[in-house]
Formats: structure tokens, C-alpha cells, sequence
């Protein structure tokens, strides 16, 4: 896919007009705005991260623009407590935010959802359905059919789907095989941990 949308965007996020300075071009008093601006990076809209801020220093009567560097000391340290308000707003780094949350959010999901396995196959019941990963990344289902202290014999469906939400299709009685597989807790929970095991049926 062609990402045509990105690029860089400059906007102006604080704005502060000085009442008592003087405009070092048209000499009016409280005239001229102390403005930041940040200059952000986007993709598709979405602000990724800052890279650049400065202050312009503008006067609304003559419309003298001035970078910090172009005023006099005097007017530097007159400026001062009007720029100290440094912290860039939080919106403009989202997409970077975004990459550091959303991988953690998942891996608190999902071992979350691995912790509660882990605690049902120590409650497991004859019949018990589980879904789970195949060796060619499809998907299918395996029962628990006898249960022997941590001894468990096992049988599997026959068929497997590509999406995990199609297993439904093929979990009938007929598709299951005759052939009971040695098993164990043990081994159960080791699929679990590997996410070889997707879900455990109530
Ligand atoms: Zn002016």
C-alpha cells in the first residue's frame, strides 16, 4: 500500500501577550503576542511525534516577527517568564504512545486470558472442548474423553479451518476420530503457555 498521507505539520499551541513590553519595532506597549509553535511528523492524520518547537515573537500592530535569537538581551530577559511553559502538548506524540500501549494492553490481554486456562485444566471434565492451533497454522478442536489423576486421553476432529471462528462448522460428533491420544495436565498447560491452545470450552 501506497501511504500517501504523511508528512510534517506545524501548529501553534501556546499563545501569551505581554502587557507591559514594548514592541522594539513600532515602540507600542502590549502589542506583540509570544507564540510557540511545534512542528509534528503524521501518518493518515495521526500525530506521531514532535521533532521541533520554537517561539515567534509577534506583533499584532506592525506585524514585526522575530525569532528569540533577533531580539536584543534586554528583550530576551523581559521575555523570559513569558516562555517558560516548555512541556509540549501530549496529543502530538499519539502514534508514538499508541506503538508503547497497544503492545503492552495486548500482552496483558492475552496473558490474562492464558492464566485463566492454566486454572481450568485443573477443574477438567470428560467432554471438555478445546481449540487450538494445528501444526499448518489452522485450526481445530481436540476433547477430553478419560480422565486418570494427571493421565488424559484425548481425541481429535478431523478437519481443520483457517479462521478460528469457523470451528463451529466443524465441531459435530462424526468428525471426531476413534483414536484416543495419551495425554496429560502437564502437557495441556505447556500448550497453553505456548498459545498453542486458544480457548478452553465451559
Ligand atoms: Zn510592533
Amino acid at each position: 500500500m501506497f501511504i500517501y498521507n504523511y508528512g510534517s505539520a506545524p501548529i501553534k499551541y501556546d499563545s501569551k501577550r505581554p502587557k507591559n513590553i514594548t514592541c522594539h519595532n513600532c515602540k507600542e506597549k502590549g502589542q506583540t503576542f509570544v507564540n510557540r509553535y511545534l512542528k509534528y511528523f503524521y501518518i493518515l492524520y495521526i500525530p506521531i511525534f514532535t521533532y521541533k518547537y520554537w517561539t515567534k515573537y509577534e506583533c499584532v500592530r506592525c506585524k514585526f516577527s522575530a525569532n528569540e535569537k533577533d531580539l536584543t538581551k534586554e528583550l530576551q530577559e523581559a521575555y523570559r517568564p513569558y516562555k517558560k511553559k516548555k512541556i509540549l502538548p501530549i496529543w502530538t506524540f499519539s502514534g508514538l504512545l499508541a506503538l508503547i500501549i497497544i503492545p503492552l494492553a495486548y500482552n496483558i490481554f492475552t496473558s490474562n486470558g492464558n492464566q485463566r486456562m492454566l486454572n481450568q485444566v485443573d477443574f477438567l471434565e470428560i467432554n471438555q472442548k478445546f481449540d487450538f492451533k494445528t501444526e499448518s497454522d489452522n485450526y481445530s478442536i481436540f476433547k477430553v474423553v478419560n480422565i486418570n489423576t494427571n493421565k488424559l486421553g484425548i481425541i481429535y476432529n478431523k478437519l481443520e479451518v483457517k479462521s478460528k471462528d469457523n470451528l463451529v462448522e466443524i465441531d459435530s460428533k462424526n468428525n471426531y476420530s476413534d483414536d484416543t491420544i495419551a495425554s496429560s495436565i502437564a502437557e495441556l498447560k505447556n500448550w497453553i503457555e505456548e498459545d498453542k491452545i486458544i480457548y478452553i470450552y465451559k
